[in-house]
């Protein structure tokens, strides 16, 4: 048995759990949040703040390695960690992706082109088309991001940062022609292992739904994640966000974890993101990434269906989260996989439909 210690315990860290179980992967997980956590289903849970020593030290002498579910834990504790136990992805890694400023650095640094740098040109157009205020660090779901019109003053934009908890930054709102993500995992030996590029559907700054593959022609989003990958000597999975503007790639944000627009791939991929995950933070082979049919993921979001009315529909997988119903919050996803392109429209239009009640 290999024991893996997880930062949070949400559907993510369930989902890790769930998938560790063929493979003789047991999880523990700690997780803050007084209610039993979502990963509860599947895994241990220490319910105890990120920084709290006794966690740590129980997490750091019964794990093989520990890992992380979300980005926004403390450093500090990760640092602690991997002077007793391999974590990863490292400290330095998930300090690189906690803060949106860091990681737009990094991503000038690598000439990744995103809506504040490298691209000076592009960055006066986008901000005459509107900024976007952002929370550095914490932020998810678009929450803590203020929106501004186009060509807005310099009163306009303080104002917006002091509707922000902490430093933030302003971003130039991009036009673009859809979303993009690519999901990838790169192994303790350096072996990389990437998903199909697949587009993503937002809505109030949330993700509602995901294509996998994205449909039509796509730029080559997979050497531009490797890149990162190989910059941070990443270990895991790793999620890059990416607006796709006149056919070109703008980079939004990268998470060195398992991530929503990866969801698709607990059926829709030969090895889904939550087992391949798993095998690279334990030192084992990664698995085959290749699709198995076109596939397509509905979030849902603020009520849950009737999960007969879900399950009624051919070929749906009900995905349950196990949250308290509020409003904007993730509860769940169905995903389907189609003979081909047109079965999986359909397939998702039935999935959406149902949802809409
Ligand atoms: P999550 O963690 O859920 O991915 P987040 O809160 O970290 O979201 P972002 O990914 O930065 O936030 O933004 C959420 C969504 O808002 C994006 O997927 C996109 O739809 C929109 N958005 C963000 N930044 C921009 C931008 N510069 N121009 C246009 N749209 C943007
Ligand atoms: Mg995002």
């Amino acid at each position: 048995m290999t024991t893996v210690g997880i930062l949070g315990g949400g559907q993510l860290g369930r989902m890790l759990a769930v998938a560790g179980v063929p493979m003789g992967v047991r999880c523990v997980v700690v997780e803050p949040a007084a209610d039993p956590p979502p990963a509860a289903a599947a895994a241990e849970v220490l319910s105890a703040e990120y920084d709290d020593s006794r966690a740590l030290e129980e997490l750091a002498r019964r794990c093989d390695v520990v890992t992380i579910e979300v980005e926004h834990v403390p450093v500090e504790s990760l640092a602690w960690l991997a002077e007793r136990v391999p974590v990863r992805p490292g400290p330095e890694v998930v300090a690189a992706a906690q803060d949106r400023w860091a990681e737009k650095q990094l991503f000038a640094r690598l000439g990744i082109p995103t809506a504040v740098s490298g691209r000076p040109e592009l960055m006066a157009d986008a901000f005459a088309e509107g900024t976007i205020v952002k929370r550095r660090t914490g932020g998810f779901d678009g929450r803590g991001q203020v929106r501004l019109g186009p060509s807005a003053s310099h009163a306009d934009l303080l104002a917006a940062a002091a509707q922000i908890t902490g430093p933030c930054l302003a971003e130039g709102l991009v036009r673009f022609d859809r979303e993009l993500s690519v999901v990838a995992a790169r192994s303790c030996d350096g072996a990389v292992a990437v998903y199909p590029v697949v587009e993503n559907r937002h809505r109030d700054g949330i993700l509602r739904e995901t294509i996998a593959p994205a449909p039509g022609a796509t730029p080559d989003a997979g050497s531009v994640v490797i890149r990162l990958m190989e910059a941070l000597d990443h270990v895991g999975v790793m999620a890059l966000e990416l607006f796709e503007v006149a056919g070109a790639l703008l980079a939004n944000e990268l998470a060195p974890r398992v991530h929503n627009s990866g969801h698709w791939t607990i059926e829709g991929a030969v090895t889904s993101q939550f087992e391949q995950h798993l095998r690279a933070v334990c030192g084992l082979p990664l698995g085959d990434p290749s699709p198995r049919g076109p596939s397509g993921m509905v979030n849902v979001i603020g009520v849950e269906p009737d999960p007969s009315a879900v399950l009624a529909l051919p070929g749906a997988h009900l995905h349950r989260y196990g949250k308290a119903a509020r409003r904007e919050r993730k509860l769940g996803h169905v995903t389907v996989v189609g003979v081909d392109a047109q079965d999986r429209d359909d397939r998702m239009a039935a999935v959406r439909r149902v949802l809409a009640g």
